[in-house]
């Protein structure tokens, strides 16, 4: 293990790259755009998951697999799916190799595909082809699927976790018999996403609508969840959308209401990715390393031994056993590093680095005193207390650090949410502090572009519960009926 990365006010983006990639989460592949996650950063996606899959299962839904590739044409079939997503396809059209007898591998000319095939950017074209064939009548209805897949989008900037060529993510698709229910759906999983960044990743969010400009290719309606990073910079980290009848209309799915009457079917579609990871990352880290809360960190509690002879070591590992066991039964992971071929000091930086919520150490002399010094990452405060109900202790200092975490995270997104009311104050505010910005907005996408193309600001959202509020906007000077909240984004 390298000592040290880059700190957060020398070079922010810098400093994510070194901890990424120091703490063992990921690293570049050989193919561009695309990383390999490894095993301590999918230990943690899977913690995501699995928190995740459940509150999808507690609210109805089941997993489904469909297919990698899409048919090119089946694209073709929603005009402004199609065209959002055109720039950034894979696309595969051929199906063997040959050796052009010098031995070089060559593309078999021979077997060029009939029809090319998308590598998925998203599926709601393949499933709701499918879905043809599931329904026909208002009992075949709601269908409520999700998928945990890996997507493929040609993005030409990319960065570790946050944005990727290839990504790992969940997309729920949904079908309904009405608007409403529809609606219903894509709003309840908007909630869903909202409470786990809250309650699980620590990292408060705004809940919103996307303006027209950023919504998602073929949706009526893009409901988001928006967090902000230590530097000041907004993340989307999370979506759900309204899809109305477009996609039905473009599959023909079609079903007969209770009345008798024949219909399209309403759908929604939902998704959150690996980017969660890259949110967590930033959200709560310091120059020293990771951050973790509590309820995703693969370890929650190391102990490390402090000791010069093999003697001593015994004993602390017989008091140690004890305890690791009374851990475990509370479901808390730990893990005992007796390594004899580091020192403390170098353990107790690696697991600063990989972001352990508690350490504890042990020493010879605590064994006399019945003591244990113990360490918490978020704040790095340390103790020296009675070994008795350690448990206890432990168990809740865990839930103390998961409540802090959240709480720091979200008395900084208060802070920097300022209002402004001309576009001069506007640019100041992104230009000297950042964080969010709450501007009177005319409603037109021409003058959210242009405020895009001169401040690289976009609209984040407009919140969920927005206070209505007579303005005007800050840069045509028209009439507005409320604040959106813009900033600069990842
Ligand atoms: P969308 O289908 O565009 O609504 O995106 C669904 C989810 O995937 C959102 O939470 C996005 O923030 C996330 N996402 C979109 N593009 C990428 C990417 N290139 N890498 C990682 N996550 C992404």
């Amino acid at each position: 293990m390298s000592k040290g990365i880059t700190s957060r006010n020398d070079d922010y983006s810098q400093w994510y790259n070194e901890l990424v990639t120091k703490a063992d989460l990921a690293e570049h592949s050989a193919v561009r755009g695309c990383m390999v996650i490894k095993p301590y950063g999918y230990s943690i996606w899977e913690k995501m998951q699995a928190a995740l899959d459940k509150m999808f299962k507690d609210t109805g839904h089941s997993n489904a697999y469909f297919p990698l590739f899409i048919p090119k044409s089946f694209f073709s079939k929603e005009a402004s799916h199609v065209e959002g997503f055109a720039k950034e396809c894979a696309v595969v059209t051929h199906y063997r190799l040959k050796n052009d007898g010098n031995g070089n591998i060559i593309v078999d000319e021979d077997a060029k595909l009939e029809e090319e095939l998308i590598v998925r950017p998203t599926s709601e074209t393949i499933i709701w082809n499918t879905y043809r064939g599931w329904i026909q009548s208002y009992r075949d209805l709601p269908i409520l699927v999700n998928q945990w897949a890996n997507v493929v989008r040609w993005e030409m900037r990319t960065r570790l976790f946050l944005r990727t060529a290839e990504f790992l993510w969940q997309e729920g698709h949904t079908a309904h018999a009405t608007a409403e229910e529809a609606i219903t759906e894509a709003e309840r999983m908007l909630h869903v996403y909202a409470d786990f960044a809250e309650n699980w990743m620590a990292v408060p969010v705004v809940k919103g609508t996307k303006t027209p400009n950023e919504r998602f290719a073929g949706a009526i309606e893009t409901y988001c969840i928006e967090a902000l990073m230590q530097d000041g910079k907004a993340l989307q980290a999370g979506t759900s959308h309204f899809l109305g009848q477009n996609f039905a209309k473009a599959f023909d799915v079609k079903f007969t209401s209770k009345e008798g009457k024949l219909d399209h079917v309403w759908a929604t579609s939902w998704g959150v990715s690996t980017r969660l990871m890259g949110a967590l990352i930033m959200a709560h880290s310091d120059d020293a390393g990771l951050v973790l809360p509590p309820k995703l960190a693969p370890i929650q509690v190391v102990i490390i031994p402090i000791y010069k002879s093999e003697e001593d070591l015994n004993r602390i590992t017989g008091k140690v056993d004890g305890l690791v066991k009374e851990l475990k039964a509370r479901n808390i992971s730990v893990k005992y590093d007796d390594r004899d071929t580091q020192r403390p000091g170098f353990k107790f930086a690696e697991y600063e680095l990989k972001g352990v919520p508690v350490r504890i150490a042990l020493g010879a002399r605590d064994l006399e005193n019945g003591t244990v010094e113990i360490a918490r990452r978020d704040t790095k405060e340390k103790q020296t207390i009675s070994s008795e109900n350690l448990a206890d202790h432990i168990e809740q200092l865990l839930e103390q650090i998961q409540k802090d975490i959240y709480q720091k995270a979200l008395k900084f997104r208060e802070e920097n949410i300022t209002r402004a009311d001309t576009y001069d104050e506007f640019k100041k505010v992104l230009d000297e502090k950042a964080g969010f910005v709450s501007a009177h907005w005319d409603g037109t996408p021409e003058t959210e572009q242009r405020i895009k193309e001169e401040t690289k600001a976009t609209i984040r959202c407009i919140p969920i519960d927005n206070p209505k509020e007579d303005g005007v906007c800050i840069l045509t000077g028209k009439p507005s009926v409320q604040r959106v909240l813009f900033a600069r984004a990842y």
